[in-house]
């Protein structure tokens, strides 16, 4: 039976709230030009320095957010050697959690400055972020009464740049709140961030040898952590073949049975029918294809408008999206940021100039900007592979080929979020059923789950399950913690 506690999660930051406003602005000042160092953190004495590579601002070029000196393999085996898991009975280590999601909050300010400085994220991401980190935490300390069975071992934990503290804390906090020691490998982008965090677990009572932090690229630190027989399950945020490779090396070295909990890419389609009630559904493509720079594996790629409004609904969303304003993360009336790095930009910029009809607004010269693009197409077969930015493809259908387009939906194989808005009641059901999508949103935008409320995860190409911010996910980290199959 499912355990639910009752629980609530953090009331976030306001900041249409003008004295909200002023005490984010005030909490982040003193970090604007603050210089972070990151390194390896290891059960027993300090890690040493050793030489460092600068972490830069993807908005703004000489900002230099600070340095990281990455793993070397003598500590990545010192990690694996010293794991073992947290023994601690199961309330107590839920109320660590609780302590490390309350000093994240403390953290407010040096979070949202690294959010922005090293992440890219704007004011509004910068508090989404923090707010999911935060409930993660403290929803699976909440299941702790449903955890006291047996942890599976060392966990190895890879996260992903485009939610470098919610993700990073979430696979964490889900591994240690069943028991199991972690290793934790951040993404290359954004090491400062997660080792502000580790810090800050660390504070909290998470044992050093309950958490290894190891910043490192995955062909030598991933690499290492999943292929190594004293790791018994690997948590894993990233793109399809990367997880593709995690599955195949666990296979040649792991016990038969460790589980890989993936959270893979998405080619995610939301369908527009002429009952639409116009206005909040532009706002709500622009929200789901363009926040984020739309560096969000639940970003909108493939937009159906039926024929009937297209015309009219292209003229609206051009106005609004004439209207975003794009520029440096730091500025509260900035709507989109920049694209995480160098490789990033060049492959959106690629992408786009192969597609002669694409309409892109211009981007600042400096920093690694791409303006929101619009590419109309056939259809999502179109689209071949997942575009990780502001590009939005639009393609428009006829009423009575609905059906073809929801087969169209879901022969892509992938199957992560899905939006639909239609103000007929009957066609929601039928299309809610239709499409094989792990979440599914009416009439609103598709992006930003909630932790708790609304689990994430895919079906398909998307992912394995179980769905992050739901019950059975930190189960999954302990023996014989399969989950049923979701609905
Ligand atoms: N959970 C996020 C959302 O609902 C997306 C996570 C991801 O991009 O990996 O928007």
């Amino acid at each position: 039976e499912l355990f639910q506690p009752a629980r609530r999660n953090s009331e976030g930051w306001d900041l249409t709230d003008r004295r909200t406003l002023a005490r984010f602005d005030e909490a982040r000042a003193p970090w604007k030009t603050h210089q972070w160092h990151a390194g390896p953190l290891l059960p027993g004495a300090p890690t040493p320095a050793g030489p460092a590579e600068p972490v830069t601002n993807p908005a703004r070029p000489d900002d230099i957010v600070g340095h990281v000196r990455t793993a070397t393999e003598a500590e990545v085996e010192t990690a694996l050697a010293a794991a073992g898991p947290w023994d601690a009975p199961v309330d107590m280590r839920a109320e660590v959690l609780n302590r490390a999601a309350d000093l994240y909050e403390k953290n407010a300010g040096q979070f949202f400055a690294l959010a922005a400085r090293e992440a890219g994220k704007t004011p509004l991401d910068a508090v989404g972020e923090l707010r999911e980190a935060v409930d993660f935490l403290r929803y699976y300390a909440s299941l702790a009464g449903d955890l006291d069975g047996n942890p599976l071992g060392t966990v190895a934990c890879i996260s992903p740049w485009n939610f470098p503290l919610a993700i990073f804390t979430g696979q964490i906090a889900g591994a240690l709140a069943a028991g199991n020691a972690v290793l934790a490998k951040p993404a290359e982008q954004t090491p400062l961030i997660a080792h502000l965090a580790s810090c800050l677990l660390l504070e909290a009572g998470v044992p050093d040898t309950a958490l290894a932090f190891l910043p490192g690229d995955g062909a030598t630190v991933g690499r290492a952590i999943t292929s190594d027989a004293r790791v018994n399950g690997v948590a894993f945020t990233g793109s399809t073949e990367t997880a593709r490779l995690i599955q195949r090396a666990m296979a040649d070295h792991l016990t038969p049975g460790a589980p890989l909990v993936a959270e893979t890419g998405g080619l995610n389609a939301m369908i527009v029918d002429s009952t639409a009630l116009l206005e909040q559904a532009v706002r709500d493509v622009v929200a789901s294809a363009f926040q984020s720079a739309g560096q969000r594996c639940s970003a909108l790629r493939c937009l159906y408008v039926q024929e009937d409004i297209a015309p009219a609904f292209r003229r609206m969303l051009d106005g609004a999206i004439a209207e975003l304003s794009l520029g440096d993360p730091w500025d509260i009336s900035t709507d989109i940021g920049p694209l995480i790095d160098a490789e990033a930009q060049g492959n959106i910029s690629d992408y786009v100039t192969k597609h002669p009809a694409a309409q892109a607004v211009p981007a600042p010269e400096t920093g690694l900007f791409h303006g929101p693009t619009v590419i109309p197409v056939q259809g999502i077969a179109a689209l071949g592979r997942e575009v990780f930015g502001p590009v939005l493809h639009i393609a428009t259908f006829k009423a009575d080929h609905l059906n073809d387009v929801i087969s169209a939906i879901n022969e892509t194989g992938y199957g992560l979020t899905f939006g639909l808005h239609t103000r007929i009641d009957s066609r929601v059901q039928e299309i809610v059923e239709a499409v094989h999508a792990g979440n599914i949103y009416v009439n609103r935008n598709q992006i930003g789950a909630v932790v708790g409320s609304q689990p994430f995860g895919g079906e398909g190409l998307s992912g394995t399950g179980p769905k992050a911010g739901g019950p059975w996910y930190p189960r999954r980290f302990q023996s014989g913690g399969s989950a049923p199959v979701e609905a």
